[in-house]
């Protein structure tokens, strides 16, 4: 529903083709407001924004923010990064210029408009973690100079320019560490877990597990996760975070495999495959800030998550005719 002007904000999202950038915008949308999705398209595809082609309130430019962006709006959510391990390292330089330099850009458009601004940091700012589950005051273990690196320390860095321009400017900021997030609109070729389990299950290719499949992650629904967005965007400018937003229910990787595999009724077999350099062993947020500060805990379980991931997948897979 639309809303009078007056309570009406004009919102930037960066990253908006992307898949979470994507069900931002949905939900902005639907709350009344303005949206302004801007995204490279690097990761992000058209057809996640289709759907709003006819939508009087929403806009699309296609701009990469490692360059200035001068436009007037009231808030920006800053989502612009490739997100997926081969995705980022397919061009590290570049991946780290989108944190850094799409950071400064970003925080410098919120400092002249006066925005709000918010950051989707990562859980890879923990890196292969010491401390289980990670809180937020955990510094975290991370290599500064291995193939994960152009993607952890760009999110490091941007997080040390938001909390700079804070005390510096004066920035209102919303910093949240988003922890492995799945649902429709993944990538189906983007290699991440959930969206290369759930196409190889429904193609009847052999289920990939990297290294014994005994490492943990834990699995966030995307509807759950946007709704932590919006909440922490609305508190008041005492809360900055970073705050950890993710489902603390923990899996290991071969669990993921078998309930895939039970789900879609696939006759896939399980192979094993090198585990990638510097894959962490383990993660699982405490969530005890988001909880307190933000009223927030995840709702949909892995089971239900799964089955509309895989009922978004299942029309793809037959609409790209990947079988
Ligand atoms: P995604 O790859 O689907 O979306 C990222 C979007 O940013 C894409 O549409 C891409 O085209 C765009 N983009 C990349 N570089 C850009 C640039 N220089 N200028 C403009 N646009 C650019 O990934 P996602 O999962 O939607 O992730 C969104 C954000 O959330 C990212 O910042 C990511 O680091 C963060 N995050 C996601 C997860 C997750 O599990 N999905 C976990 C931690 C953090
Ligand atoms: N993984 C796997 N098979 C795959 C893709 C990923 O076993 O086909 C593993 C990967 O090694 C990692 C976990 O799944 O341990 C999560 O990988 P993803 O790329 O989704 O995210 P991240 O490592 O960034 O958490």
């Amino acid at each position: 529903m639309p809303r009078l002007y007056e309570s009406r904000k004009r919102i930037l999202v960066t990253g908006g083709a992307g898949f979470l950038g994507s069900h931002l915008t949905d939900k902005l949308l639907a709350e009344g407001h303005e949206v302004l999705a801007v995204d490279n398209l690097f990761t992000g595809t058209k057809r996640n924004i289709d759907h709003l082609h006819n939508e009087p309130r929403f806009e699309f430019l296609r701009h990469d923010i490692t360059f200035p962006l001068y436009v007037e709006v009231d808030e920006i959510y800053n989502l612009a990064c490739p997100a997926s391990p081969i995705h980022y390292q397919h061009d590290p330089v570049q991946t780290t210029k989108t944190s850094v330099i799409g950071a400064i850009n970003m925080l410098g458009l919120a400092k002249r408009v006066k925005a709000k601004i918010f950051q989707a940091s990562t859980s890879e700012v923990y890196g292969d973690p010491s401390v289980h589950p990670q809180p937020e005051e955990y510094w975290g273990n991370v290599n500064t100079i291995g193939p994960r690196s152009c993607y952890d320390e760009g999110k490091r860095c941007a997080e040390t320019l938001f909390f700079d321009y804070h005390r510096q400017h004066g920035l209102q900021i919303k910093v949240a560490r988003i922890f492995n997030t799945y649902g429709p609109r993944m990538h189906h070729a983007d290699g991440r877990v959930v969206s290369n389990f759930v196409v190889q299950a429904l193609t009847g290719e052999p289920i990939t597990i990297y290294g014994d499949g005994s490492q943990t992650r834990s699995f966030c629904y995307v509807d759950d996760l946007i709704d932590g967005f919006v909440r922490l965007m609305d508190t008041g400018p005492e809360v900055t975070g970073p705050i950890n937003i993710g489902n603390p229910g923990e899996f290991t990787i071969r669990e993921l495999a078998e309930k895939t595999i039970a789900k879609t009724g696939a006759r896939s077999e399980l192979v094993q495959m090198p585990l990638p350099q510097d894959d962490p062993k383990q993660r699982r947020p405490d969530i005890t800030k988001a909880k307190a500060l933000l009223g927030w805990t995840p709702k949909v379980a892995l089971d239900d998550g799964l089955d509309h991931t895989i009922g978004y997948f299942r029309k793809l897979v037959g609409e790209l005719e990947l079988i």
